[in-house]
């Protein structure tokens, strides 16, 4: 309890889930602390429009005070949490002291995972986070800028980018690369031959996107293909250097650039806590996403598994779920604060969708129904709006696609140094 005798909510981690927490205790009798180690919210599934120049910074981060700067009730702090101690309900943090807390929202995501692949930590780019997209950003602008001083390098692959994962985070990377590579870049760069920098998208299992019908993975490879990706099934990456990546076959790319796009793990913090995880770092929890045995302790968004009541599968790690699930902990917060009987989680399942770029794009529903092109992709853009945070953000993101699919040009192309 707090000097003034409200019950203090501890929200850890300001993503789809710990916002989506705050956002339903905005009227609690509460003192409601969200704490996360950015000052911004982050899109991640627009992550890689910022890589490729189609969005601004800002149109992928949100300053998580201004989000929150109705809310009477909450305060936001900028601090990395360090350690959590279940027992005394305390979490204590690297740039501010301890707090205590009546509930806890535990809402930290997922991490890149590497699966110990040699050279990945120090030589891939992951995209994970807004500095891991403004990094490729620039690197690859970076290249360009070289290529065109020194044309010798393209030999060396220097404009080569090899996408690894054929997930939507890899497909997505993949197609918006090669159209800004074929767009873009082709005018901006006269001097490079256009098909002297190769975009591969390599993929360990037989067939990209796994979770789609096959019928939706056939038209994913027709419709990269179509933009000049080269697609690699059935190939694991061995090993990476700064300019090559060795697959496990023994065959090696030249490429100064491999974007990881294939694996994640719930944030490591989580090994810290004794509990019994699940597959991926993933704590598990009860059907009203409280720990077991600990009514007060709430665990949401990607770095839960969450079993779905319908279904009995644990639910997938999406934008939706955590914006749900946060949701979900806020109000039964409120609820029992306010004495009221809370309800168990339901998943609302509003599709499974990617883009693979302009006009193309898959969804598949809940029923097995599916789309693609240009319909996909109003659907796409339709359900990634409404996980924008505010109207200003949404109104934003429909400018810059407007523009860029009027006039196929990506604002954001510009390297900002630091002095
Ligand atoms: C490239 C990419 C594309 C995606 N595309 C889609 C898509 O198209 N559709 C879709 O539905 N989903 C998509 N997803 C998944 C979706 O973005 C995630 O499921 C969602 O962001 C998870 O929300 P979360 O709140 O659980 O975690 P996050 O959004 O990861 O938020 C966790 C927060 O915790 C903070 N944090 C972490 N560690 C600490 C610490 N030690 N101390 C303090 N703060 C900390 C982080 O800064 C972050 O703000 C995509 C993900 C990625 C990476």
């Amino acid at each position: 309890m707090t000097a003034n005798g409200r019950p203090r909510v501890l929200i850890l981690g300001g993503g789809f889930a710990g916002v989506g927490a705050a956002q339903k205790l905005e009227h609690a009798d509460a003192e409601v602390v969200l704490v996360d180690r950015h000052d911004y919210h982050t899109f991640q599934p627009l992550l890689y429009q910022l890589a490729t120049g189609l969005l601004e910074t800002t149109a992928v981060g949100h300053s998580l005070r201004d989000l929150l700067s109705r809310h009477e009730n909450t305060v936001v702090h900028k601090a990395r949490v360090t350690a959590i101690d279940l027992d005394q309900r305390t979490v204590e943090f690297d740039e501010i002291g301890p707090i205590s807390y009546d509930y806890l929202v535990f809402a930290l995501g997922a991490e890149v995972n590497f699966f110990g692949t040699a050279g990945a930590p120090d030589h891939a780019f992951p995209m994970y986070t807004l500095p891991h997209a403004v990094h490729l950003k620039d690197h690859l602008l970076e290249r360009w800028e070289a290529v065109d001083r020194d044309p010798s390098l393209l030999a060396d692959g220097a404009l080569n980018v090899v996408v690894v994962g054929g997930g939507p985070t890899g497909v997505e990377t993949a197609g918006a690369l090669a159209e800004l590579y074929r767009g873009d870049f082709a005018t901006d760069y006269p001097n490079v031959d256009p098909e002297d920098a190769r975009v591969t998208l390599v993929e360990a299992g037989p067939e990209l996107f796994g979770m789609f019908k096959p019928k939706l993975r056939d038209y994913a490879e027709k419709a990269l293909t179509k933009r000049d990706v080269e697609v690699k099934t059935g190939a694991a990456v061995a090993s990476v250097t700064p300019t090559t990546v060795e697959l496990k076959s023994g065959e090696t790319l030249k490429a100064h650039t491999l974007v990881w796009g294939a694996g994640l793990q719930g944030n490591t913090i989580v090994q810290s806590l004794e509990l019994e995880l699940q597959r991926g770092n993933r704590i598990g929890v009860g059907p009203d996403l409280t720990l077991p045995g600990r009514s007060e302790v709430f665990v949401v968004g990607d770095i839960a598994a969450i079993t779905d009541s319908k279904t009995e599968q644990v639910l997938p790690q999406l934008g939706s779920v955590a914006l749900q699930s946060g949701e979900h902990a806020g109000k039964t917060i409120a609820d029992r604060i306010a004495d009221k009987e809370p309800k168990p989680f339901k998943y609302k399942d509003k599709g499974t969708m990617a883009t693979i770029g302009r006009g193309a794009a898959v969804v598949q529903m809940l029923g097995g129904r599916t789309m693609t092109g240009f319909k996909a992709q109003a659907a796409w853009g339709a359900v990634h709006l409404a996980l924008l945070p505010t109207n200003e953000d949404r109104a934003k993101a429909v400018v810059d696609w407007v523009g860029a699919a009027a006039t196929h040009q990506r604002a954001g192309r510009i390297t900002v140094e630091r002095s």
